[in-house]
């Protein structure tokens, strides 16, 4: 579908920054500084900027944060520059006016960026280890459609990124390792060790999500659908209260079914029978919003509910900001990105619940419904998808 991941404007904009933009190159002893180690174990390790030891010798992690992550790694049995290849995120030394380090500015990381994937594409590592801010915001930050919030929610995933083919893990710098307590240190080893653990295993081989949705009319397909079935509501506001409110399509997922369809009569009838059968348990991110939609706007009272993936991501990990289905969706199954345009109509007034937002101008056009059809469709697959693997954790049966 044409243009269904198209980046936004403003990503445009970040784009094409060299070092002609960014400068440091020109401050610095060691400019542009390459990468550096044997790679043995496809592991990619990208730190933040240079330290002065570095820039000394031209040489990445040569200084006191690079040495306890070189005892980090031999305590795990690996060895940093034998196995890995190692870059830094901006890859000229940044320093203040006293001449001592700082942090790069996003526009220098921005600037850096072309290198580092350029750097990724060529060597195709299998493991990304990335190590503080910077590292995210360049590998991440960069390609993330909306604000992508601090290390904090994203430090220990091990997120199997299909863009670069590689499992990407992002934890705290050694420098923050380094002012911090011993209990940030324990916390720092065990994501190292996650991260590394996943040198070799297998990425997943999903399918394509957008080819597994079917568009229905026909409320017997419905019937196919076996326990337990996620499903999911495009809706034209939040609150079902208020006058003119509508659920504008629906989807359903049981793993191996995955239906959209528009809410006609006869398919609302279909769904309504589907919903209150007890014998099909049911799977919904936020299942507060669908159960209010299905008893005012449906008239049905959902029988048999069984999961909420929303609910269950807090109770496995209950950091903010790590519940939405987009995070979600590319934590644990590297989908970068396949709502940012849908996103804009979803929204409404966020100062009064009970407004519209604007999905009915988009299903006005036929290539806007389908994207919003497509868009639902995808949303009750990684539901499903989710909720079985979060049911696997909780049985203790799944290790990564
Ligand atoms: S930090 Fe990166 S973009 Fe900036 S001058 Fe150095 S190599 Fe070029």
């Amino acid at each position: 579908m044409a243009g269904f991941f198209d980046i936004p404007k403003e990503k445009i904009s970040r784009r094409g920054k060299t070092c002609a933009s960014c400068g440091l190159y020109a401050k610095v002893k060691s400019p542009r500084m390459p990468a550096y180690g044997e790679f043995k174990k496809k592991i990619l390790v990208i730190g933040e900027i240079p330290e002065e030891k570095d820039d000394l010798y031209n040489k990445p992690f040569q200084g006191r944060y690079g040495l306890i992550l070189q005892n980090a790694f031999r305590k795990l049995e690996y060895s940093l520059f034998e196995d890995c290849l190692l870059m830094h995120a901006v890859q000229c030394r940044t320093v203040n006016e006293d001449g001592d380090s700082r942090p790069p500015t996003s526009d220098e990381i921005i600037c850096c960026k072309s290198r580092v994937f350029a750097t990724i594409k060529e060597y195709k590592p299998h493991v990304i280890i990335l190590l503080g801010t910077a590292a995210l915001e360049s590998v991440i930050g960069s390609r993330w459609q909306s604000d992508f919030g601090s290390l904090s929610q994203w430090r220990g995933w091990t997120i199997p990124d299909r863009e670069f083919n590689a499992w990407i893990c992002p934890i705290f710098d050694p420098s923050y390792i380094d002012k911090s307590e011993k209990e940030v240190e324990t916390v720092w080893m065990q994501d190292l060790d996650k991260a590394l653990s996943m040198t070799y295993e297998p990425l997943p081989d999903y399918e394509d999500e957008k080819e597994l949705v079917e568009i229905i009319d026909d409320p017997e397909r419905l019937k196919e659908l076996k326990s337990p079935v996620a499903f999911d509501f495009e809706t034209t506001g939040l609150k079902p209260h208020a006058e003119g409110h509508q659920i504008v399509c629906t989807s359903v997922s049981d793993g191996n079914h995955h239906y959209v369809f528009l809410m006609t009569d006869e398919m609302k009838r279909g769904l309504i029978r589907l919903l209150r059968n007890p014998n099909i348990a049911k799977i919904a991110q936020n299942m507060k919003f669908e159960n209010t939609w299905a008893k005012i706007r449906l008239d049905c009272e959902v029988r048999n509910w069984l999961w909420d993936p929303m609910l269950a991501s807090h109770i496995l990990d209950n950091r903010s900001n790590i519940t939405g289905l987009k995070f979600q969706a590319y934590v644990q199954f590297g989908i970068l990105d396949y709502s940012s345009e849908i996103k804009p109509y979803l929204e409404a007034d966020k100062k009064d619940a009970n407004s519209f937002n604007r999905v009915l101008e988009l299903m006005s056009t036929e290539s806007g419904k389908k994207k919003l059809l497509i868009y639902c469709g995808i949303d009750s697959i990684l539901e499903h998808r989710l909720a079985l693997k979060q049911m696997e954790e909780f049985n203790g049966t799944r290790s990564t």
